[in-house]
């Protein structure tokens, strides 16, 4: 018997060790799902949105427990705990909303023929998600997809099993059996599910495991939603609120202790106004209380990015890389070539590069092969909009972060994502479309 052991990361105690999902039940698992799919995707999208809807009032219930075991099993903090459990709550309403409006069926007509259009379940689907918003990306990822009227099989990350199993539990006190199920394991797992007979998978994590599915979901052309990683930006133009853009560049490094797919990596500020900004940035970051990062394995590689660009002349600013506890880390005197400067860092590390131009700025920012969310602060709103659309995230923010307002896509361009989801259109991933077409009478 395999079994998968999970830890407190704030103490490295072990929190429980549970049996790992085998292959033999994984096949058991997507069969009982491919049975029931075809009742429930028979349902209208209202009928599933209304019982998804109920669902969520046991996880409005059980919040401060979900929050607590997040706290206990993910290591953010009991603040960012909660908050993540309540975003989620109070989004669920508006999303049954949207995506009952998006899937409805529309006609088109020549005069002569009329041609409906539907969005139908896919059938089985694949929802593999990360650690760092356990609660947040399996709502995100699985709820329009079991609206539209996919059974979901759900793979939380190997570092969250519990929180996964709580929230699934809870809903399927309200889903009828088998609509959800739980796969416990690692990749191992993930990548028997890929190959398995679903048709939808929908990903949320690294780039590296992204490019491994999408190559494995191709055999069958099964459809693929990725949403990846990123190495966000932060341009501060010259006529910027310098304290504001420090006090966001803090908050947006820091959360999460810096493991957050939108966390601002890397600053861009004019020659000119760097110490100003770094003397800000560093008052702002005092006020800062980071969680615990989520395992060694992470911790290392933030700290080999770190010494690997002290050790190739960049200069710490602020915080102690050599310390016990992770702290917040600030750098400066950065050079393009850096892994720092190339690759995702996922931990509480804000580089800041000073610049000759905006332009400088634009080019050095385009330059990683993410492109998830970037950030323009500027005082005169025009001329900040026109640097933001000079960059190739797929979200850009001017003066605030950089999704958003409700209803609107979150997508990565370039290799930070493949499909996108949240929106009409987002939410029509998750089904096949279909036309039919008659003659009128
Ligand atoms: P990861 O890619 O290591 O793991 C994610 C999930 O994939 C886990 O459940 C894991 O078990 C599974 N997995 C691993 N290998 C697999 C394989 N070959 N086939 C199928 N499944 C496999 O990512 P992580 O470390 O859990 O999460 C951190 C990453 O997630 C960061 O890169 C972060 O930027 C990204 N992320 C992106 C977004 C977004 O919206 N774009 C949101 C949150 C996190």
């Amino acid at each position: 018997m395999k079994t998968l052991k999970t830890f407190n990361p704030s103490t490295g105690d072990l929190i429980k060790e549970l049996e790992v999902t085998t292959d033999k039940e994984i096949q058991n698992i997507v069969c009982r799902s491919k049975e029931v799919q075809k009742f429930w995707g028979a349902k209208t999208v209202k009928e599933r949105a209304d019982l998804i809807v109920k669902s969520y009032e046991g996880i409005e219930a059980h919040k401060q427990e979900l929050a607590d075991l997040i706290h206990l099993e993910m290591g953010k903090t009991p603040v960012e705990s909660l908050r993540e459990v309540e975003i989620y709550i109070g989004g669920i309403k508006n999303m049954a909303l949207e995506v009952i409006d998006a899937l409805k069926p529309s006609e088109k007509t020549d005069g002569k023929v009329t041609t409906t259009t539907y969005h139908d379940p896919l059938g089985v689907c694949a929802s593999i998600t990360p650690w760092n918003f356990p609660l947040g990306m399996p709502h995100t990822l699985m709820m329009p997809s079991l609206m539209a009227g996919n059974t979901v099989i759900f793979k939380p990350s190997e570092e969250v099993p519990l929180i996964g199993i709580m929230y699934a539990e809870i809903l399927n006190k309200v889903l009828p059996k088998d609509v959800l199920t739980v796969v416990i394991g690692t990749g191992d797992q993930g990548k028997k599910l890929v190959e398995s007979d679903v048709q939808l998978i929908t990903f949320t994590g690294s780039q590296a495991t992204g490019k491994h599915i999408l190559e494995h979901a191709g055999k069958d052309l099964k459809r693929v939603l990725l949403e990846l990683g990123g190495k966000d930006p932060l341009i501060v133009l010259e006529d910027a609120d310098l304290g504001a853009a420090a006090q966001f560049a803090a908050a947006n490094s820091f959360r999460n202790t810096g493991q957050v797919c939108v966390s601002t990596e890397v600053i861009y500020v004019l020659e000119s106004q760097e110490r100003e900004f770094l003397e800000k940035l560093k008052k702002y970051t005092a006020d800062i209380q980071v969680g615990s990062m989520i395992h060694k394995k992470q911790r290392d590689h933030v700290l080999k990015q770190v010494t690997g660009a002290l050790s190739a002349g960049a200069q710490l600013e602020y915080g102690n890389p050599k310390a016990e506890k992770i702290q917040p880390i600030i750098l400066s005197k950065l050079t393009p070539d850096m892994d720092i400067m190339i690759n995702e860092t996922f931990g509480p590390v804000a580089c800041v590069v000073a610049v000759k131009t905006p332009e400088e700025a634009v080019e050095l920012a385009n330059r990683p092969n993410y492109a998830l969310g970037a950030v323009v602060f500027g005082g005169d709103l025009e001329g900040a909009k026109k640097i933001g659309r000079q960059l190739k995230a797929g979200m850009v923010g001017i003066n605030k972060a950089s999704g958003g307002v409700k209803g609107s896509p979150w997508v990565g361009a370039g290799q930070s994502g493949y499909g996108f989801h949240g929106s009409a259109e987002g939410h029509r991933q998750f089904t096949q479309l279909r036309i039919l077409s008659a003659p009128n009478i």
